[in-house]
C-alpha cells in the first residue's frame, strides 16, 4: 500500500478533531482524519454521546468561519440567561437565587447548546462533502515516527500517512500522546458526573440553570422540545459512590431524586434517555507539542464540566493552530510554529484548569464557612454591576 501525503493528519474524530479538519481544509490545507469509531448518527446508538455543549461566541465564530455552523444551527438552542441557585440541607432548600441575563451585555445569548452526538453527526456529514478532507473512520493511530521535516503515521489497518503536522485530538487517553511519551498531571476529586436528558413540567425559557449543593453542581441546559414536552440536558455531579447508586435506580425513583435535587426549579423532571457516568478529573499534559506534532482538546487538557469551559477551551487550541497556519502557511509543523502554539495556549489552559479546580472545590463543599462563602460570592458577583458584567464577559470566553 503506497503512503498517503497530507499537510495535516488528525488523530481523533471527536468534536475537536472534526472542527480542526473543517478549519484547516477551509484554509486550503489537505487533511486526513482517522478514528477507529464511526460517529453515531442516531441518539439511540450505544456509542452516542448524550452530553450537550454550549458553544460560546468564540467557538461559534470559529465554526461560522469554516462554514460548519450552518448544519448545526437548526439544532442549537440559545442560552439567553444563566440562573444560579444555591441550596442547602437534606430537603434542598433554596438559600440564594440569581439570574444573569445576556441582554445585560447587549448580547442575544451566552452561548448555543447542541447535543454532542448531533454535532458529531452533522460535522461528519459536512466533512464528507468538503474539499481537501479524507476521512478514515474504522482505523486509528497505531504508531508515529517523526523527523525534522515530516511525521509518518501508521494506522491500525497498516496504511501510512506522511504529514507536516500530526494533531492529537484523540481524547483523554490520547494514543498520539502515549506514542510521544508525553506525561500528564491528573487531579482526581472522587466525583462522577451523570449525563442524561429530562422532560419537565415548566418551560426553560432558554435559561440554563445551575443548582449547587454539597457534592457538586446540578446543571439543566435547554434543549428543543422532545415529542411535545419541554426538555433539558442534565449534568449532575456527585461523589462517586452516590453517582453510581443513582445511575442504578429505576427510572421513576431516579426521576424523583433528580426532581428533588433540582429544587424543582422546572417542576417535575422525567428521565428521557440513558444515563452515562463520567469521572471528574483535571488533567494537563506536560507538553502541548513534540517534533511535528501538537496536542489539542482532551488529549491536552481535561476540565471538570463547569461553566461550559471544556470543549470551548479545546476549540481555542484549534483556533490558535489555524491562526498560526494562516499567518505563515509554509511553517506548519516547524519548530517555530509549534513553540508559538505552545506559548499561545499553555498559560491560558493552566489558568483555566486552576480556576475551575478551585471553583469545583468551593461549589461541592458542605463545610459551613465555605458553603456560606459560596452564597456570599454569588450575591456579590451578581449584585455588584461592574463585577457581574466582568464575570459574564469572562464566562462568555472573552
Ligand atoms: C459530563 C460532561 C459534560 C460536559 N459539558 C461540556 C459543556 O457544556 N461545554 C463544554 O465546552 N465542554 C463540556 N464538556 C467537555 C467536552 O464534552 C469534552 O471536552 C469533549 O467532548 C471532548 O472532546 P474531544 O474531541 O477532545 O475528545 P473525544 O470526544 O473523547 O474524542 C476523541 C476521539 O478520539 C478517538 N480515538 C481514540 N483512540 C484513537 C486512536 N488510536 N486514533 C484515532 N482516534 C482515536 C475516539 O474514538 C474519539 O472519537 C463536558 C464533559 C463532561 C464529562
Amino acid at each position: 500500500m503506497s503512503d498517503v501525503q497530507s499537510d495535516i493528519f488528525i488523530s481523533g474524530g471527536g468534536i475537536a478533531g472534526l472542527v480542526a479538519a473543517a478549519a484547516f481544509a477551509k484554509e486550503g490545507f489537505s487533511v486526513v482524519l482517522a478514528d477507529p469509531n464511526v460517529p453515531p448518527s442516531e441518539e439511540s446508538d450505544p456509542l452516542a454521546d448524550l452530553r450537550s455543549t454550549a458553544y460560546l461566541e468564540p467557538a461559534r465564530a470559529l465554526l461560522q468561519q469554516t462554514g460548519a455552523w450552518a448544519p448545526l444551527a437548526p439544532y442549537a438552542t440559545p442560552l439567553e440567561a444563566l440562573r444560579v441557585v444555591d441550596t442547602e440541607g437534606e430537603d434542598v432548600a433554596i438559600r440564594m437565587d440569581r439570574t444573569f441575563v445576556a441582554g445585560d451585555l447587549g448580547e442575544a445569548a451566552f452561548g448555543w447548546n447542541v447535543p454532542n452526538w448531533r454535532a458529531r453527526a452533522s460535522l461528519t456529514e459536512f466533512l464528507r462533502n468538503a474539499e481537501n478532507v479524507t476521512l478514515r473512520f474504522g482505523a486509528g493511530l497505531a504508531n508515529i515516527l517523526t523527523r525534522e521535516r515530516e511525521a509518518i503515521v501508521t494506522l491500525s489497518d497498516k496504511s501510512r500517512v506522511r504529514t507536516k503536522l500530526a494533531i492529537g485530538a484523540d481524547g483523554r487517553n490520547s494514543a498520539l500522546r502515549t506514542q510521544l511519551g508525553i506525561q500528564v498531571k491528573t487531579t482526581r476529586y472522587g466525583q462522577k458526573a451523570l449525563a442524561f436528558i429530562v422532560t419537565h413540567d415548566d418551560p426553560h425559557q432558554n435559561i440554563s440553570t445551575e443548582v449547587y449543593l454539597s457534592g457538586g453542581a446540578f446543571t439543566l441546559v435547554p434543549l428543543p422540545e422532545l415529542e411535545g414536552s419541554h426538555a433539558s440536558a442534565v449534568v449532575w455531579m456527585n461523589d462517586g459512590p452516590e453517582a453510581v447508586r443513582l445511575s442504578n435506580l429505576g427510572p421513576e425513583n431516579f426521576s424523583e431524586a433528580a426532581t428533588k435535587r433540582s429544587a424543582s426549579v422546572l417542576g417535575k423532571l422525567t428521565l428521557a434517555s440513558e444515563r452515562r457516568v463520567w469521572p471528574i478529573v483535571t488533567q494537563e499534559a506536560n507538553s502541548l507539542s513534540s517534533e511535528r506534532t501538537a496536542l489539542v482538546a482532551e488529549a491536552a487538557h481535561v476540565l471538570p464540566p463547569i461553566g461550559a469551559q471544556g470543549l470551548n477551551t479545546s476549540l481555542q487550541d484549534v483556533s490558535a493552530l489555524i491562526n498560526l497556519a494562516v499567518e505563515q502557511p509554509d511553517s506548519i509543523g516547524s519548530r517555530a510554529y509549534l513553540s508559538a502554539f505552545e506559548k499561545k495556549r499553555r498559560r491560558d489552559i493552566h489558568a483555566r484548569a486552576q480556576a475551575i479546580d478551585l471553583y469545583n472545590r468551593v461549589c461541592r463543599s458542605d463545610a459551613p464557612p465555605i458553603a456560606g462563602l459560596r452564597s456570599l460570592g454569588l450575591r456579590l458577583v451578581h449584585d455588584v454591576e461592574p463585577l457581574r458584567k466582568a464575570i459574564m464577559r469572562a464566562g462568555m470566553g472573552a
